[in-house]
């Protein structure tokens, strides 16, 4: 690439700007303009993971950033690339996961002219993102990196879209008239009042039949160990969402997921921790909860209290640090809930009847194979670390219920957004950031036919 002395151009502001802010893995389809970003990111140590489409990029690069806690990328090129990459980037906003897509665009000087795939990009990525910005001088690229890492990572999680044309990626500039910016850090963990804890803990106190959600905003908050003691020291039973799965391993003796809707149903207290009462959850009410139920809400979102149902006591930060408080105020309380009760029991016997209406499923060996007993085979094949990606409509449904997760973020599903294409992309992008251990997509063969060219990777 070229590039006179004392002088640098867009491309290598760039990849030098995401290897600033954390950037490991690049995921793309590489074409006009953006090939030199590619050799760029290379150069400065990013891993490129060249893909089929850029849907699967991506997805890719959402995938990535959950797993690794830090916003990853995916570069495609401009008109039709970031058309294609809008999916990913709607996908990732949906979920409340990071990423930054950066996006090739027709060179500045030929606004408006009719340029090779020249599109309104910015115009049409803002709906589906937290920050989309058009990088207007390849001085300012470090400034637009940061605050696009920044506002992908920082507050309730989501998707940001840069921008960057042809005559930006390859325009070159003295190096010192470039405006270095700040590394963006861990995004702040901020707790809750102490008379939240304790009303929190009142509440979970005076319920007969309480419920604790664990959602995937704890896996993003990395708050395995907090939730983990938290479970142990009250002990109550708790239900994990679909990508919930695994911050509490679904083995453990107080997980009701093998009774889930008589336990939504039933609960006269659901402690939502990092979930949403969206679909995925009924929106929290009837039929699917009593009409009594009380909620108590821990949510990094303010807006997101409340919202479809009322909640008794807010718990407004970081999920991390407010299960660690409420650990500590439980250290001077006797409390927990007691081993045996009416709502234990009921809870056990609705898992034991509808374990035995599946074993028959689960046994029958004729052809041709239903889900259950194909899971059979697989589930006994799983190791515990494995990272499961699920896609389907009763491939991941059902998968659900019978492939366990025992490790935090290691489901990776149809999400929020309930999207259909995302399978070989997040499986390539497990793969990529956990390469030691095993990644196994299952998906239907409708799910299956989306992204089945992705298949077509050597092992990042
Ligand atoms: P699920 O699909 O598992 O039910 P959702 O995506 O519906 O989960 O909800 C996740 C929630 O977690 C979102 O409302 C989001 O604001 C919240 N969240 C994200 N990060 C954190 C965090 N660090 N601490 C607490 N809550 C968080």
């Amino acid at each position: 690439m070229a590039k006179s002395e004392g002088k640098v151009n867009g491309a290598t502001l760039m990849a030098r700007a995401l290897k600033q802010q954390g950037v490991q893995y690049m995921f793309g389809i590489v074409g006009f303009p953006v090939i030199p970003i590619a050799i760029a990111a290379q150069r400065e140590g990013i891993t490129y993971i060249g893909m089929r489409n850029e849907q699967s990029a991506s997805y890719a690069a959402q995938a990535a950033s959950y797993l690794t806690g830090r916003p990853q990328a995916c570069l495609v090129v401009s008109g039709p690339g970031v058309v294609h990459a809008l999916a990913g980037l709607a996908n990732a906003q949906v979920n409340c996961w990071p990423m930054l897509l950066i996006g090739g665009a027709s060179a500045i000087e030929q606004n408006g002219m009719g340029a090779f795939q020249e599109e309104r990009q910015v115009l049409l990525a803002s709906p589906l993102c937290k920050y989309a910005h058009q990088v207007e001088r390849p001085e300012r690229i470090p400034y637009y990196v940061e605050q696009a890492v920044r506002s992908a990572l920082f507050g309730r999680p989501g998707a940001a879209y840069l921008d960057m044309p042809d005559d930006v990626i390859l325009g070159e500039v003295e190096e010192a008239a470039v405006r270095p910016a700040a590394t963006v850090g861990e995004p702040p963990r901020s707790l809750a009042p102490q008379e939240n804890i304790e009303a929190a803990l009142d509440a979970l106190q005076s319920a007969k039949r309480p419920l604790v959600i664990v959602g995937k905003g704890m896996a993003w908050s990395r708050a395995e160990n907090e939730v983990r003691q938290f479970i142990e020291r009250t002990r109550l039973p708790f239900l994990a969402t679909p990508m919930g799965k695994g911050v509490m391993p679904d083995d453990h003796p107080l997980s009701v997921g093998g009774a889930r809707s008589h336990a939504l149903q039933e609960a006269d207290l659901v402690f939502l921790l990092g979930a949403r009462f969206n679909w995925i959850l009924h929106f929290g009410l009837p039929p699917r909860y009593s009409k009594d139920v009380r909620v108590i809400q821990l949510d990094l979102s303010a807006e997101e209290i409340g919202n479809n149902r009322q909640a008794e006591v807010a718990l407004v930060g970081d999920g991390k640090a407010i299960v660690g408080q409420l650990n500590q105020a439980l250290s001077s309380r006797q409390w927990f809930y007691p081993a045996e009760t009416p709502w234990r029991e009921a809870i056990a016997a609705k898992i034991a009847g509808n374990q035995a209406a599946v074993a028959p499923m689960i046994a029958d060996d004729t052809s041709p194979m239903n889900y259950y007993r194909v899971y059979r085979d697989i589930a006994a094949r799983l190791p515990r670390n494995a990272i499961i990606v699920g896609e389907g409509a009763n491939t991941m449904d059902i998968g659900r219920t019978q492939m366990p997760n025992f490790e935090p973020r290691s489901r990776l599903d149809a999400g929020s957004y309930g999207t259909m294409g995302i399978g070989l992309g997040f499986a390539v992008a497990a793969a990529a950031v956990h390469p030691g251990r095993p990644v196994i997509a299952v998906q239907g063969d409708s799910a299956f036919g989306f992204s089945g060219m992705e298949l077509s990777h050597k092992n990042p």
